[in-house]
């Protein structure tokens, strides 16, 4: 049986996130999400855990050798296919997959990139308008707003705006985005495996478009 791999792409706010997830519920592949890697690795208490750990307390990000260390532990699990979620970020983490993908997939496995495109103009758009609470909730000032103004549903308390939404950081994010994304679509472009999705349509027909370019493509 051979296996797929799914790498999803996209600016922050473009919902490949969301995208994944569905994807994930829609097959028996499993999400290797670095995030969510990291957080079960430190809630076992394994060696990578307790190093990644201290990274992230001391608000550094962690060097990409444990990360791909994990990578290789979460290609391990039994199933049919993964999907990449936030991994990889710039093309050293490009080039150490590919070298890991050498290492453990086998000549019939498949690998694909989806690119939920979103414009500069819209990433701006949307997350401006998202409000946090400090419970946790999050708010869309469009798509998902609050009952009462300013204030959450769920707890009552006054919602902010995430330091990461605010306009000069969301203008550097985008900036990191191109600067370090553009490369690695530039290589899955080449290799003739991206898949590009108009991320600017509500999230449902975003993953019918999916759906159907990997049924297209034999993956499902
Ligand atoms: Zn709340």
């Amino acid at each position: 049986m051979s296996k797929n791999i799914i790498i999803f792409f996209g600016p922050p706010g473009s919902g490949k996130g969301t995208q994944a997830e569905m994807l994930e519920r829609k097959t028996d592949w499993k999400k290797i999400s670095t995030g969510d890697l990291f957080r079960s690795e430190i809630a076992a208490g394994t060696k990578f855990g307790k190093s990644a750990d201290k990274y992230l307390k001391a608000g550094k990000l962690v060097p990409d050798k444990i990360t791909v260390k994990l990578v290789e532990q979460g290609l391990k699990q039994k199933a049919s296919g993964f999907i990449f979620d936030g991994f990889p970020r710039n093309k050293k983490q490009l080039s150490q997959l590919l070298d890991l993908f050498k290492k453990v997939l086998k000549k019939n496995d498949r690998v694909y990139a989806i690119e939920v495109a979103v414009g500069d103009k819209e990433v701006k758009q949307r997350l401006s308008q998202r409000r946090m609470c400090a419970c946790g909730r999050v708010y869309h000032l469009f798509y998902n707003p609050p009952i009462n103004k300013g204030v959450c549903d769920i707890c009552g308390g006054k919602l902010f705006i995430r330091n990461d939404d605010k306009p000069k950081v969301i203008i550097n994010r985008l900036k990191i985005y191109h600067h370090d994304g553009e490369p690695i679509l530039d290589y899955w472009r080449k290799q003739g495996k991206l898949i590009k999705i108009n991320g600017e349509q509500p999230i449902r027909k975003i993953h019918e478009e999916i759906m159907g370019k990997l049924k297209e493509l034999k993956l499902i």
